[in-house]
This record gives C-alpha cells, sequence and structure tokens, in this order.
C-alpha cells in the first residue's frame, strides 16, 4: 500500500491536513506551535483508494526537542512513497524551509510542496513565492478554508492505484459508528467527490443552443442529483459520460422555444450568470450566417471569465461552406479566442454532436493541468535565450524563474526583476511556446509577471 507523508515545520497545519484526509479529528490542533510532536500513521482512503498516511512531529530548529524530532521525521519520509511537505503560506518562504524542503527532494520521491494558508485568492496569489523552492508540483490549499484540497487529492490520485487493484479492506461497522458520532461540526463539508465539469452552453438566439442541449443530453437525459456527492442546481441538467458527470449550467429557458428573448442586454447577462458557475464554455455560432457584433460580445466574456472554451460552429448542414473558410473567418473575428478548437456541427441532424463529449474531457484536461516546474523553467529558458526579453531603459529584463501555482485555468508567476517591462507581444511568444510544448488546447494559460521579493 503506498504511504504518504506529511512534513513541515510546527503549526503549519500538517495535522489539521491529516484529519482532513483521514476525515475525522484524533490529534489536537492548536495555535501554539508544537502540539503534535510524535510519529503517526493511519491507514486511510482517498476517492476509495486505500493508502497509509504519515504525520510527523514538525521540524523546528527551536524546539529542545528538535534533534529527536527532526530524526523521527526524516526517518518517517524515508519510509514514504510520496511526500508532502507543508509550509505555512501566511509567511515568507525562508531559508529554514528550503533547506529542508531540499533534504526531502534529495530522496528521489513524488514531493509536493503544500502551501497551506491559501484562504482566500489573495493569498494564493502569493503562494508564487514559494516558487523559489523549485518545486516540481506546488499546491496552494487552505485546510481550514476547505480549498484546494480537491487539487491535492487529485495529484495523490496519480499515484494511487485504482481501486479494482487496491487490496481490500474490511470496514469495522462499530468503528465506523464511533467515527461518525464524533463527526465534529468544525469541518466544512466535503468537496463533490465526483469529477464534475460544469459547461455553458451560450450564443445569441436562434444560433440552436437548446437544440444542441437536446442533442448532447439527449437519451441519457437521467439527472445525475443521486449520484453521491453531487449538487446539482435546479436550474443545470447533468449527464453522466465516461465517469465524469457534465453539469450543463442554468438550461432553464433553453427547452422551451419562442420565448420572448433577443434584446441584447438579456442576452449578455444570462452569459455572464452562466459563465459566472462554468468551466468549459461551448460558444455556439451560426454558420448559415454571417457573424454579428452580439456573437463577439458574448465571446469576448469568456476571456473575461478565463474559461476553457470549444466553438461550436451549428447548422452545418445548410451553411453551404467550406471548413478551412468558415474557420479562418472565426479565427479572424475571435482573434481573443484563437486557444479554443472549433468543430461544426448539426444540432438538428445531431451530425458530430458526439464528437462534443470527448472534446470536453480533453478541453477540461487541458484547463486543469500541471505543467512540472522543471520541463516549465527549461522551456522559459530556452525560450529567452532564443528571443531575448527586451531591454527596459537599458536595463536588462530577466525572468529568474517560473512557477504554476494553479489549475483551473493553469496559472504561471514570471517572478523578474523588472515585470513591469514585460510587454504584451513577449508574453504572446511564451504562451505560444507552452502551446507548441504542451497539450494546452482549448484553455487560456495566464502569466503574471512578478517581481522577486
Ligand atoms: P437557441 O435560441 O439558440 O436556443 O436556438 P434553438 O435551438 O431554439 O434553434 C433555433 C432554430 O434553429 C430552430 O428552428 C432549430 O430547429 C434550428 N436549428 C438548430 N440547430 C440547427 C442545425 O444544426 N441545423 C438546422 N438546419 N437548423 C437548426
Amino acid at each position: 500500500m503506498l504511504h504518504i507523508a506529511l512534513l513541515g515545520k510546527p503549526n503549519v497545519g500538517k495535522s489539521s491536513l491529516f484529519n482532513r484526509l483521514a476525515k475525522e479529528r484524533i490529534a489536537i490542533t492548536s495555535d501554539f506551535s508544537g502540539t503534535t510532536r510524535d510519529v503517526r500513521t493511519q491507514q486511510i482512503d482517498i476517492d476509495g483508494r486505500p493508502c497509509l498516511l504519515t504525520d510527523t512531529g514538525g521540524l523546528d530548529e527551536s524546539s529542545a526537542l528538535f534533534g529527536a524530532v527532526k530524526t523521527m521525521s526524516l526517518s518517517a519520509a524515508k519510509k514514504a512513497d510520496i511526500i508532502l511537505y507543508l509550509v505555512d503560506g501566511k509567511n515568507y518562504p525562508d531559508e529554514e524551509d528550503r533547506k529542508l524542503f531540499y533534504s526531502l527532494v534529495k530522496l528521489g520521491k513524488p514531493t509536493a510542496l503544500v502551501v497551506n494558508k491559501a484562504d482566500n485568492d489573495k493569498d494564493k496569489e502569493r503562494a508564487w513565492e514559494f516558487g523559489s523552492f523549485g518545486a516540481e508540483v506546488l499546491i496552494p490549499m487552505s485546510v481550514s478554508h476547505n480549498r484546494g484540497t480537491s487539487n491535492l487529492k487529485k495529484w495523490l490520485l496519480t499515484f494511487l492505484p485504482a481501486l479494482e487493484e487496491a487490496p481490500q479492506i474490511e470496514e469495522d461497522e462499530d468503528e465506523w459508528d464511533d467515527f461518525t458520532e464524533e463527526e465534529p461540526e468544525e469541518l466544512l463539508p466535503e468537496e463533490p467527490q465526483d469529477p464534475t465539469i460544469n459547461i455553458g452552453i451560450i450564443g445569441r438566439v436562434n444560433v440552436g443552443k437548446s437544440s444542441l442541449l437536446n442533442a448532447l443530453v439527449g437519451e441519457e437525459r437521467a439527472v445525475v442529483s443521486d449520484v453521491a456527492g453531487t449538487t446539482i442546481d435546479p436550474v443545470d441538467e447533468s449527464i453522466m459520460y465516461n465517469e465524469t458527470i457534465f453539469n450543463f449550467v442554468d438550461t432553464a429557458g433553453l427547452r422551451q422555444r419562442g420565448r420572448i428573448e433577443g434584446i441584447e442586454h438579456y442576452a449578455l447577462k444570462r452569459t455572464q450568470s452562466v459563465l459566472e458557475r462554468t468551466d468549459i464554455a461551448l460558444l455556439v455560432l451560426d454558420a448559415s450566417q454571417p457573424f454579428t457584433e452580439l456573437d463577439e460580445r458574448i465571446a469576448s466574456l469568456v476571456e473575461k471569465y478565463e474559461l476553457g472554451c470549444i466553438i461550436v460552429l451549428n447548422k452545418w448542414d445548410i451553411a453551404h461552406a467550406d471548413f478551412k473558410n468558415s474557420t479562418e473567418a472565426v479565427r479572424d473575428r475571435f482573434k481573443f479566442l484563437a486557444y479554443a478548437p472549433i468543430i461544426t456541427v448539426s444540432a438538428l441532424s445531431k451530425k458530430r454532436v458526439a464528437k462534443i463529449h470527448d472534446l470536453i474531457l480533453q478541453v477540461h484536461e487541458n484547463y486543469a493541468r500541471r505543467i512540472p516546474t522543471s520541463k516549465l523553467n527549461e522551456l522559459v529558458e530556452e525560450a529567452s535565450i532564443r528571443h531575448h526579453l527586451p531591454s527596459d531603459q537599458g536595463k536588462l529584463v530577466k525572468i529568474y524563474f517560473a512557477t504554476q501555482f494553479d489549475t483551473c485555468p493553469p496559472r504561471i508567476a514570471l517572478v523578474m526583476n523588472r515585470p513591469k517591462a514585460m510587454h504584451f507581444s513577449y508574453k504572446r511568444y511564451l504562451m505560444n511556446r507552452l502551446r507548441e510544448s504542451f497539450e494546452l488546447e482549448g484553455t487560456p494559460i495566464i502569466l503574471i509577471p512578478r517581481k522577486r521579493g
């Protein structure tokens, strides 16, 4: 059984994370440093896949017990298969953390740098500061606010064998009852277990949104709200596809024809409310008619919300157009959606509609992609050698390193000496290089220049 070890200085949140993953509260957590001193191990399961989890005492040099605790913690790390090194995201990175982290990386095991206490978006953005550690995987999260734990689990799941290969564990019913009785109130509800992709169907009136919804949901229109761990909004419709829930957002109204619609203002308002809850937008265009300004305004909202996107050229059956010319027209008109794949369909005859399902899975995979730090930095270095950053008033502009600090969509901090000197054209050049090297079709890439602190 795979063995995961939690390491880090005292008070960074190891015990809270242990409890969250173990779904119970054994360790006493407190604001006093060093409340949990001993190493403890428990069998847990992550999305039904069993593994062992070890919480180690804090690695704190100021503690009198430091020598003993450090030895214990390091030996726990040596025994483990996967290491999670936690740091406190509310503090600045320090040398001690960096050294400890390096000594763990040297063990040659999959090691993630978990930046805890990223309680809000602002904290999360600051996690890039820990990018200087050069961790292959950096995961900002907040155990207490239940943010980012699903990202961590997703990463861990890539190492855990699937259920059918995993050894069966016997469940002791009495013990289970005890646990449920003691379920602590402070714990926030678990994030939904089943992978769910929220999909928004957008476009102006009469382009075929309702027809497309019908064709996509089709016979499988089983609403999956009774699948464990899912919460479906009453205005949404969901289907299960390849063990993933496709949740079509805010479809109320899309099924009734002939409603009063068409006011531009209404179309844009609906689009916004859909996009707020969406991961992937299906932008529906009518291929049988010239594109309009409203198409463009709706499309520009996808960019604003930084969503994955697929452009659906509908009514292909009556378009009398050739693919090359039509896609060129789309690319020309919707320049800011250059990353989105284009698919031609007929929602009426359902022709090619089935291909959209796989495209959604692929685009979502790209949207959630995590680029290994070393590969990312190799690329940035190579790109900047090939094409130098323009100097800023005679001063050399340099990127020290790049760190992906978030997914959905991928967000990458470029840590540099003069972030203000980063030109849009250079950003675009780097984005193109990233797209050539990694599978990122359908997702925006957000590059954020930052000054090294
Ligand atoms: P919505 O307003 O975007 O939801 O558009 P509807 O789905 O109500 O479709 C508007 C009209 O276009 C209806 O009369 C549909 O039958 C028709 N329509 C939708 N998709 C297609 C298609 O792929 N081909 C053709 N020929 N007609 C379509």
